[in-house]
């Protein structure tokens, strides 16, 4: 017999997962005193970013040159109170790239305390697992808490998804999400580790090409046989602990088997990364493996059918829009595990995220946010980082905020007021 909540929940607006995008969209829901539900199944906030080590925030920064600040609004609420803790590096230059760095400890622990301050309602622990809909209407979701066993429904008037998957796309209709590229085929997945005992000022000095040129050097010595041979690594404020992403695996998060293949196999991929960073890298003679990342790092997943596909063009066009919500210059990196390459195409100017790619085809009280919005595979190569996920979070969550206000449907909000809104509170479109 399952065993039920003493009570379900009714709110105002529900957010289904406490990724950066999922935290983005609350905090902007939540700015005018709407009750705001927030689920998530793993047991804190950031996703991919905490859960999934990822500890760079890229794609705040043009990738032109003079590298200007293109995300603001969320971001820069974030960045403060990531300041309050010393867990971020604001506009670090490297390679061809300026971005913040921040310790993935610190941020969960930033990210609890902006939903606190602005009254989200925090469910952790909880994964929904089903819904009703009717209409065209999501109607509720079914909630169950991994810890205690229990289940509740929660029946919100408006919802974001941003689960990473689209996932109230896919309860609503299968059909209505896609994934991968071309028959499907999805990106490598990384095993994130963190090293500690790192000498930061030599180790922030290390390439991509010279990890290159040593991974070379160990696979001929005999001392990696791991497939991939490029790998990054990003020194943590406090300069003596390193994020580092240095390996590949190929798993399919919606396919059961692959879950725990993928996080056994990924795990063993980065002891023996660790083992090689120890011996070859510079800065890391005397560094310790101090953690694997709880998940493993799934690049690419499912994303909703939109009103609008962003396209591989549009990036690289850097095309432009009435309805733009973000902005997004992040190149389009490609992690490709069929042919062991990973492939960056540069575009030569910004590009804008419309907001008709937040908008599911078939659901007309919900809105997409983060990752599995409406984009191509390629586009989603470059919108999938942090930067863009923050300002498509704080549009979906403001978009909901205003539908409730005059009573309109997501499909109906005036896109003027929106982005003059999304102005008002710091968010960078041009
Ligand atoms: C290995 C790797 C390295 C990367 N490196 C970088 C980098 O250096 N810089 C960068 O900017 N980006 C990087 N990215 C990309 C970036 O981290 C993600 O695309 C981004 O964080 C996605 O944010 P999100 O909030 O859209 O989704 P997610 O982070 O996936 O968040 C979705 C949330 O929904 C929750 N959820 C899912 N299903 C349910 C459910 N049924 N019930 C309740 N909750 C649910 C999940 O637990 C999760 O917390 C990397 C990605 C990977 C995989």
């Amino acid at each position: 017999m399952i065993q039920r909540h003493f009570k379900d929940v009714c709110c105002d607006i529900l957010i289904l997962g406490g990724g950066i995008a999922g935290a983005a969209a609350a905090l902007a829901a939540a700015r005018e005193g709407a009750s705001v539900v927030l689920a998530e199944k793993s047991g804190r906030l950031g996703g991919i970013a905490t859960n999934g080590l990822v500890s760079t925030l890229c794609g705040c920064y043009s990738s032109l040159p003079g590298r200007r600040k293109i995300i603001g609004g969320f971001r820069d609420l974030l960045a403060a109170e990531l300041h309050r803790t010393g867990g971020i590096l604001e506009g670090v230059d490297r390679d061809t790239h300026r971005n913040d760095t921040c310790d993935p400890e610190l941020l969960a622990c930033a990210l609890d305390t902006l939903m606190q301050r602005h009254d989200v309602q925090l469910l952790f622990s909880s994964c929904v697992i089903g819904a009703d809909f009717s209409e065209r209407l999501l109607r509720s979701v079914e909630v169950v808490n991994t810890e205690s066993g229990t289940q509740c429904s929660i029946t919100p008037r408006l919802a974001v998804d941003a689960s990473g998957g689209g996932l109230l796309s896919r309860l609503a209709d299968p059909a209505s999400i896609v994934s991968g590229g071309e028959g499907g085929k999805l990106q490598a997945a990384t095993m994130v580790f963190r090293m500690d005992g790192v000498d930061g000022d030599r180790a922030r000095l290390v390439t991509k090409d010279e990890i290159r040129a040593l991974l070379a050097e160990a696979r001929r010595n005999g001392d990696v046989v791991g497939e991939r041979g490029n790998g990054v690594l990003t020194v943590l404020p406090g300069n003596s602990s390193a994020i580092v992403n240095a390996n590949w695996v190929q798993a399919d998060m919606s396919v059961p088997e692959d879950v725990t293949r993928g996080l056994v196999e990924g795990r063993k991929k980065a002891l023996e990364n660790a083992r090689f960073f120890r011996k070859y890298v510079p800065g890391f003679g005397n560094a310790v493996l101090s953690s694997i990342a709880a998940s493993l790092g799934v690049r690419e997943a499912s994303r909703i059918k939109g009103k609008y596909v962003l396209s591989q063009e549009d990036v690289m066009e850097g095309r432009r829009f009435e309805d733009a919500i973000s902005l997004g210059s992040w190149p389009m990196e490609y992690h490709d595990y069929e042919q062991n390459r990973l492939v960056y195409l540069w575009s030569e100017n910004d590009y804008d995220i419309p907001f008709r790619c937040l908008l599911p085809e078939g659901l007309d009280n919900v809105i997409a946010a983060g990752r599995n919005i409406s984009v191509s595979s390629m586009a989603y190569a470059s919108t999938r980082v942090m930067g863009p996920c923050m300002a498509i979070g704080q549009a979906a969550g403001t978009a909901t905020r205003l539908c409730l206000k005059l009573n309109a449907f997501p499909k109906e909000v005036d896109i003027h007021l929106l982005r003059k809104t999304l102005l008002n509170e710091g968010a960078i479109l041009e």
